[in-house]
């Protein structure tokens, strides 16, 4: 198989932001060790631009697109997509062109991110082969496609009706339809036409989604129904992968010899992954609430994820001094390696897609706290499908932190829990071997990009 692949380019497309990034530089890497070339084609965005070059062996050009700056602050972020796209298409097309002048016509596929939907322009003009890449989970995608087939105002007059928000989504039981992601996004007629957009599979061949059959079974199956093209779920990328994806901001390394004096599975990390923010209020809240569960814990303060703080320094000194002495803060964590280290027992996450992935990778439970819609799917994942964690809802205060960390960390709830990650852990990590589901959707995948153009 490697030789046929030899000198066969693949032109990856990403969103230029840490969630999305990560799986697909290592659903990269994963390609090149198959013999495929790799270019990764990007938008110019701030620090990950920069963070991605540092991946070896690829090459990389840049998109250029005409929004303006003053426009993105004006709108939504589902408006800010389209628009988007419509201003990547031709920048994108001359990309290919010249990257087909250059390396003789020898591209097997465009791989890009379901968000990156304008790429489908140029692989239909110079007739080459495409593959739509997810880096969220199986179920926000057939979310995406119930959302597309919606009536903005009916459905805003049918959620008024108790009966009808508790209606369970056909085969997606434990979901509602008030658990359909729809905030976050903007005005919801906008969200429509997103995801119109977005479950549009246009000439794509296949679609790659970063997940495992034993973690969303029914949604892969009903995907597989609905689309006419293939849907090759490959997780867990980051198992396969030998680096660490590109970071969005430098880890800070010095929480591995913190955790290294920490007993066994007796830490609880926090992290909000790349983009969540949190009120100040919310975060004195947390913090007392750790305090009194008497548990250590591993705090990352992003920059700029405390709204109306400069970080942990501005807070009222009794909390700093507390933190400190009861914890250990970062403003970035090496996330896959703290949740590996024996020390960790639990992680308190805004329950992006990929930090669960990661969590469960390593067999560890969660407390969640997600902010928006897509968050809250995988958080009601979390808890009431595969039963490894415990939500937090409605507004974070002292005492209810402090019952759910002893509830996470000592009690036997907890123990059960950990129980079930170890055995999602086994199942995944099952998945990946030879024989495995995961492991043989990537061989299919792979058979099949080498295929498209012979
Ligand atoms: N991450 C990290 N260090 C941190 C916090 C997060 O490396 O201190 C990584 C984490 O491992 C994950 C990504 O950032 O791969 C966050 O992606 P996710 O989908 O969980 O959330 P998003 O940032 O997209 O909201």
């Amino acid at each position: 198989m490697e030789n046929r692949a030899e000198k066969r380019r693949i032109v990856l497309v990403p969103v230029t932001a840490q969630g999305h990034v990560t799986p697909m530089m290592q659903l990269g890497e994963a390609l090149q060790l198959k013999g495929f070339s790799i270019t990764v084609a990007q938008r110019q965005f701030k620090q990950i631009s920069s963070s991605l070059q540092h991946v070896p062996g690829f090459d990389f050009v840049t998109i250029l697109e005409s929004l303006p700056q003053s426009e993105s602050k004006k709108v939504g972020p589902a408006e800010i997509l389209m628009k988007l796209n419509k201003t990547s298409e031709a920048s994108f097309k001359e990309c290919i062109s010249q990257l087909l002048l250059q390396q003789g016509n020898d591209i097997a596929c465009i791989i890009y991110d379901k968000l990156m939907y304008f790429c489908e322009a140029a692989a239909k003009e110079f007739n080459l082969p495409s593959v739509i890449f997810s880096s969220s989970s199986a179920t926000i995608q057939v979310c995406y496609s119930v959302l597309s087939k919606l009536n903005a105002e009916k459905f805003l007059t049918d959620m008024k009706d108790p009966e009808m928000q508790d209606k369970v989504l056909e085969g997606l039981h434990p979901l509602r339809y008030r658990d359909l992601p729809t905030s976050g996004f903007g005005p919801l007629e906008t969200l429509l036409e997103m995801c119109r957009e977005v479950v549009n599979t246009r000439t794509a061949s296949a679609i790659i989604i970063n997940t495992a059959n034993c973690l969303e079974s029914s949604s892969l199956s009903r995907l597989q129904q609905e689309l006419e093209i293939s849907v090759y779920p490959l997780d867990p990328l980051h198992i396969t992968a030998s680096l660490p994806g590109p970071s969005l901001l430098q880890e800070d390394m010095s929480c591995v010899g913190w955790l290294n004096k920490q007993k066994p599975r007796s830490v609880i990390y926090i992290s909000l992954g790349s983009k969540a923010h949190m009120e100040t209020k919310e975060l004195l809240e947390m913090a007392w609430g750790l305090a009194n569960s008497n548990q250590p814990f591993l705090w990352v303060f992003r920059p700029g994820s405390i709204l109306g703080s400069n970080g942990i320094e501005s807070l009222p000194e009794e909390i700093s001094k507390m933190v400190s002495e009861r914890g250990y803060i970062v403003k970035w964590a090496p996330q896959i390696e703290v949740l590996g280290h024996p020390a960790v027992g639990g992680f308190w996450s805004h329950c992006g897609w990929n930090s669960i992935l990661e969590s469960i990778s390593e067999g560890v439970p969660m407390i969640c706290r997600p902010f928006q819609g897509e968050q809250k799917l995988n958080a009601m994942y979390v808890e009431s499908v595969w039963r490894i964690g415990i939500q937090v809802g409605g507004e974070v205060e002292r005492g209810g932190v402090e019952r759910d960390v002893k509830r996470l960390m000592m009690d036997e709830e907890g123990a059960d829990m950990r129980e079930r990650a170890l055995d999602l852990k086994e199942k995944l990590k099952a998945s990946v071997r030879s024989g495995g589901s995961s492991y043989n959707a990537s061989t299919s995948c792979i058979i099949r990009i080498i295929r498209m153009n012979t």
